[in-house]
């Protein structure tokens, strides 16, 4: 099968043929329709993070096609059922976290295409119970973006905790951020969008968002502020500035929700002010598989939108440049058929 590998950080993803994967049990091997390009895995194929994949490896966490191979074994699924293979490959099931519906916090969870192999490829191998049943009739091409784009910033939101009156900001409109902004106006809060890029606001305003900042051009801390501050302010993205700058759009008893992970790991936060602010700040990683089914239902019910360009696999690397430019409208997938 063909596959993109990451041999090394600095270095182009390579196309390749390589063996099509085995199932072991509880494994499903899956043949891949689509794969989302996140963010993630540029900072993956380049080994932006403090924990590192090793390569070679295939990223790809937002694979979604039909089993072709089900393991021993595997009940819940059987072959030809189209599944989506998001970044929680597999959790214990068992730590205080796995037990307490906190599963993406399992610190013995793979992720896929990170420490075991993604779907930017023709088959892909998966764990069973962490694979994510696609609602018969939905678009392959929008359930990736969903596997991973969707359910984080629904999650995010959820955490966020925002209400109808609530102002929420939405900093970076990309890929999860157009997302986001739906997530947050399903919630019945207001959205104040803010990206570097006048189409990714444009995109926001069609997609629910009253207010919008172009942070290349003008201060959107000013801007938000003037509006009364933002009760949560969602970071999705790539930028330590643009995590400061959320901080400081939120009103007192505000909270901060930081999602986008850039290479640059570490963001200024104020003291005093946090303390006197009554601020929080906590980080929301993907979703649980609860998290993913009712992000499907959501876009089932006709309630969201996903933004996407199709690729074939060979475009990875100037996807890649594409995305990293900014030069894309929300999401690009990768089509295998
Ligand atoms: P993307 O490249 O599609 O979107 C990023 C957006 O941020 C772009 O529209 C860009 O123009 C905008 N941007 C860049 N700098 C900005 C700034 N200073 N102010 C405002 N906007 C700015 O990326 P994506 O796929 O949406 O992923 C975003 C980030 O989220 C990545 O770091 C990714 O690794 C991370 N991520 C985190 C999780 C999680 O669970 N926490 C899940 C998926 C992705
Ligand atoms: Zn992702
Ligand atoms: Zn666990």
């Amino acid at each position: 099968m063909r596959a993109a590998v990451v041999h090394a950080f600095d270095q182009p993803l390579r196309i390749e043929e390589v063996p099509v994967p085995e199932p072991a049990h509880g494994q499903v091997v899956v043949r891949m329709e689509t794969c989302g390009i996140c963010h993630t895995d540029i900072h993956a194929a380049h080994g932006d993070w403090p924990v590192k994949p090793a390569p070679p490896f295939i990223p790809g966490h937002e694979g979604v096609g039909i089993i072709d191979r089900v393991g021993e074994g595997v009940t819940t699924y059987a072959e030809g059922d189209r599944v989506a293979i998001p970044w929680l490959g597999y959790a214990c099931g068992a730590c205080e976290y796995c037990a307490s519906g906190r599963e993406t916090l399992c610190a013995k969870q793979e992720n896929s295409g990170y420490s075991v192999n993604g779907a930017y490829a023709e088959y892909a191998l998966a764990d069973a119970s962490f694979v994510g049943a696609v609602p018969e009739g939905m678009d392959p091409l929008d359930a990736a973006p969903l596997t991973c784009a969707g359910v984080t910033t629904y999650k995010a939101v959820k955490v966020s905790g925002a209400r109808s009156t609530d102002l929420v900001a939405v900093y970076g409109i990309g890929g999860l951020g157009h997302l986001a902004v739906q997530y947050a106006r399903i919630a019945g809060a207001s959205v104040a969008a803010v990206d570097l890029i006048d189409s990714k606001l444009e995109l926001a305003t069609a997609l629910g968002a009253e207010y919008v900042f172009n942070a290349a051009t003008e201060d959107p801390v000013e801007g938000i502020v003037e509006l009364g501050g933002a009760d949560q302010a969602i970071v999705l993205a790539v930028s330590p500035t643009a995590c400061e700058q959320a901080y400081r759009s939120l009103k007192r008893g505000g909270t901060l929700v930081l999602v986008g992970l850039p290479a640059d790991n570490v963001m200024a936060l104020p003291i005093f002010e946090t303390v006197l602010g009554g601020i929080t700040v906590t980080g929301s990683i993907v979703g649980t598989r609860v998290d993913l089914a009712e992000t499907f239902q959501l876009h089932m019910e006709g309630r969201t939108q996903v933004v996407r360009e199709s690729r074939r696999l060979e475009d990875v690397n100037e996807s890649f440049e594409q995305i990293e430019k900014g030069d894309v409208d929300a999401r690009l997938v990768i089509d295998f058929r």
